[in-house]
């Protein structure tokens, strides 16, 4: 029987991000993926890694951390996962929306972000495209972006050349605990033995945990995203409507129509390396089909020629969807469970993923590792639920 000190359930960004750390600590390790490598969340989002979407607390600090991480990982990777900042605005356009953002900005720039509130001629001299009935923006300095197909295959393929094994096509469908190892039984009958499990199955971590009988409170919430041509980049910044955000925050304070409220449409406008921009996008809880649909489609490409007049004549050449790994709470969980020492979850990171994959990594592998992890966890731990 084959004998690892960790196997890794789910080969998305966050599941390569813990390899890649764990290499980096020499641990000997395999990886399952029951589909293909990058075939969940990861290989169907936007690229953000956005402060400006956090309030202050856990997850602002692990954003934070992550960026500084990205920072050191594309000097590393030769800057082979197209990491760049530039920026970002949140549009506001009606007063109520202004009064909501100017207190969150408030207590953004109190936390140390660099952001501030602009007028709408200062808008305009950022973003010369956008209506003229724009009221007012964010400008925030530090907002980044990195390819996640890019980052994923960089993890990958340092974790392969330290040695890592990888099972694709299957997946676990028993796991024991015997003296100290876990035994885990493949589909193909194929039983492996490992010290540790990470469960980093993203929307499908539930399905894991009921292989220990633990229950736990992940779910998705798909989100669709039209793609355009590529086109010159109308403005530096990447985009979110005032919406965006006050629909991931608090939902209960949108003004749109109900329709619009239960898909939770917030506009993002981010243009990738190639030149397209992604537009985004939903929140769908429960949601696990992954087609897409045309009265989204309409909504969105309604919403951001609203904002962007002068792209009413662009194509839209491809549409996808994608299922965010949403945790009851709105936190990630990255810990290990107590009573199945040697079990960890690293989950829940709903749509915040891509920007805290190396933090991600980084705190598991120092767990498992017996170290002292360079965050405060204790407010990420499975045991908050019970
Ligand atoms: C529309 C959209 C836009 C987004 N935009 C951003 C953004 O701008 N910035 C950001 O930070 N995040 C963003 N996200 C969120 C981000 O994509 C996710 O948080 C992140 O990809 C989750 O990574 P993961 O590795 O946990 O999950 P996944 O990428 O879903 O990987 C989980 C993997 O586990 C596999 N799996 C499932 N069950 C099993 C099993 N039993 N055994 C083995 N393998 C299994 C799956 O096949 C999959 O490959 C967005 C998401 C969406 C949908």
């Amino acid at each position: 029987m084959k004998n690892y000190d960790v196997v890794i359930l789910g080969g998305g960004i966050i599941g390569l991000s813990c390899a890649y750390y764990l290499t980096l600590k020499n641990k000997k390790i395999a990886l399952i993926e029951k589909n293909q490598i990058g075939s969940g969340a990861s290989g169907s989002c936007d690229d953000m890694i956005l402060l400006q979407s956090k309030k202050p607390g856990k997850n602002l600090e692990l954003a934070v951390e992550s960026l500084n991480l990205y920072k050191g990982l594309s000097q590393e990777f030769g800057n082979n996962i197209d990491f760049h900042t530039r920026g970002g605005m949140i549009l506001i356009d009606n007063k109520e929306h202004l009064a909501f953002m100017e207190n969150y900005v408030a207590q953004q720039k109190n936390y140390g972000l660099n952001i501030e509130l602009i007028d709408k001629k200062e808008v305009k001299k950022f973003h010369p495209y956008v209506k003229d009935k724009i009221i007012a923006s964010t400008h925030g300095t530090e907002d980044s972006q990195v390819n996640p197909l890019y980052t994923m295959r960089m993890f990958l393929s340092k974790a392969l050349r330290s040695g890592m094994d990888i099972y694709k096509d299957t997946c676990a469908i028993e796991l024991n605990k015997k003296s100290g190892h876990w035994n885990i039984r493949l589909e193909n009958d194929l039983t492996i033995e490992t010290e540790n499990i990470i469960n980093s199955a993203g929307a499908w971590s539930a399905d894991i945990g009921k292989l220990i009988g633990i229950n736990i409170p992940i779910t998705s919430k798909k989100g669709q995203i039209l793609v355009t041509e590529g086109l010159p980049q109308l403005g530096k910044e990447n985009i979110w409507s005032a919406d965006y955000i006050i629909s991931k925050l608090n939902p209960e304070l949108v003004n749109q129509s109900d329709r619009i409220k239960e898909l939770g449409i917030g506009l993002s406008f981010s243009q990738a390396g190639s030149g397209n921009y992604l537009i985004g996008s939903t929140r769908e809880k429960g949601n696990y089909n992954k087609g897409t649909d045309n009265e989204v489609i309409n909504i969105l490409v309604n919403q951001v020629t609203d904002f962007f007049p002068i792209l009413k004549n662009i194509h839209i050449i491809r549409t996808f969807a994608g299922f965010r790994p949403a945790c009851e709470d709105g936190k990630p969980i990255i810990s290990e469970v107590k009573g199945n020492e040697g079990f960890y979850i690293a989950s829940g990171h709903e749509g915040d993923g891509i920007a805290m994959a190396p933090i991600t990594g980084k705190l598991i592998s120092q767990m498992i590792c017996g170290e002292k992890t360079s965050i405060d966890v204790r407010e990420l731990s499975f045991d908050r639920f019970n």
